[in-house]
C-alpha cells in the first residue's frame, strides 16, 4: 500500500492510499480537484471516500468524488454530512476488497461530538482529533471528552503512523516548547520538522511512539506539564490540566 498526503485549501492533508493494483481511497476530500488531479496522474482508480467529521475543510469534495465516481462515502452519524452513504459507530468495521483494506472505527469526539477515526493497515486517520505536536480545537466537545478521545488514540500500538488532517506542525512545536522547554526529544522533533518544511515536504505521518513523547497534549501526566500547570496556577485533576494546556494553545500566538 501506499500512503500519500495529498495537500490541499491552506494547510489540510487528504490522505490518499492505494494498491500497485491501480485501486486507491480517500481520507476527507475537502477539495475534489485535488483527488482528481492524483488520481490523473498516478492512474488510480477511486473505491471509497472516509470522512472524519462534518467540518468543509473535510467533506467539501466528498459529493462530487461520490457522483464522478459512484463510491462509497463512509462518515459518521451525523445529518450534517449530507454526502455520506454509509453511516459508521464506535466499533464498526470497514472492509475494502480493493484496495484490501479494513479498518476499525473509533469515536472520538471533542473537536466536534461525532468526529471519528479509522483505524486499519498500521494508520491511524483521525481528522482533527490529534495533530503532530498538537489536538484540535474543542469546537463542540468537553475537555473531559477530548482528553478521553486523546487516551483512546494514545493507547494504540506506538508503531501506528498518524494521519491527521492538517500541516500544523511547525505552530504547534511552538507552542509544545512553551510547555516543555526541556524536552529534548520534542526539540530533536522541531529541527526535523524544520528541515522537512524548508523542503516543503510533509510532517506527516509521524508514529504515535513520537506523538507520546513530544506532544503536550498526550502528556498532561508528566511531571513536566504537571510543573507548568502548578506554575500557572493549575491545581486539579488531569482533566483541568488538558483544559489548561488546551485553552493557552487557543490564545497563543507563535
Ligand atoms: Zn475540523
Ligand atoms: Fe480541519
Amino acid at each position: 500500500l501506499h500512503l500519500i498526503p495529498l495537500p490541499a485549501l491552506a494547510d489540510n492533508y487528504i490522505w490518499l492510499l492505494h494498491d500497485d493494483e491501480g485501486d486507491a481511497i480517500v481520507v476527507d476530500p475537502g477539495d475534489a480537484e485535488v483527488v482528481e488531479a492524483a488520481l490523473s496522474l498516478r492512474h488510480l482508480r477511486l473505491r471509497a471516500v472516509l470522512l472524519t467529521h462534518h467540518h468543509p475543510d473535510h467533506v467539501g469534495g466528498a459529493a462530487s468524488l461520490q457522483q464522478h465516481h459512484a463510491v462509497p462515502v463512509y462518515a459518521p452519524v451525523d445529518e450534517r454530512i449530507t454526502s455520506a452513504t454509509e453511516r459508521v459507530g464506535d466499533g464498526d468495521r470497514i472492509e475494502l476488497a480493493s484496495p484490501a483494506v479494513r479498518f476499525e472505527v473509533r469515536a472520538i469526539p471533542g473537536h466536534t461530538l461525532s468526529h471519528v477515526g479509522y483505524l486499519g493497515n498500521g494508520l491511524l486517520f483521525c481528522g482533527d482529533t490529534l495533530f503532530s505536536l498538537g489536538c484540535g480545537r474543542l469546537f463542540e466537545g468537553t475537555p473531559a471528552q477530548m482528553l478521553s478521545s486523546l487516551g483512546r488514540l494514545a493507547a494504540l500500538p506506538g508503531a501506528t503512523l498518524v494521519c491527521g488532517g492538517h500541516e500544523y506542525t511547525e505552530a504547534n512545536g511552538h507552542f509544545a516548547s512553551q510547555i516543555e522547554p526541556d524536552n529534548e526529544l520534542l526539540q530533536v522533533r522541531r529541527q526535523q520538522v524544520a528541515q522537512l518544511r524548508a523542503d516543503r515536504q510533509p510532517t506527516l505521518p509521524v508514529s504515535l511512539a513520537s506523538e507520546l513523547a513530544t506532544n503536550p497534549f498526550l502528556r498532561v501526566d508528566t511531571e513536566a506539564v504537571t510543573a507548568w500547570c502548578r506554575r500557572r496556577g493549575v491545581i486539579g485533576d488531569r482533566v483541568a490540566r488538558f483544559a489548561a494546556v488546551r485553552a493557552a494553545k487557543d490564545v497563543f500566538n507563535g
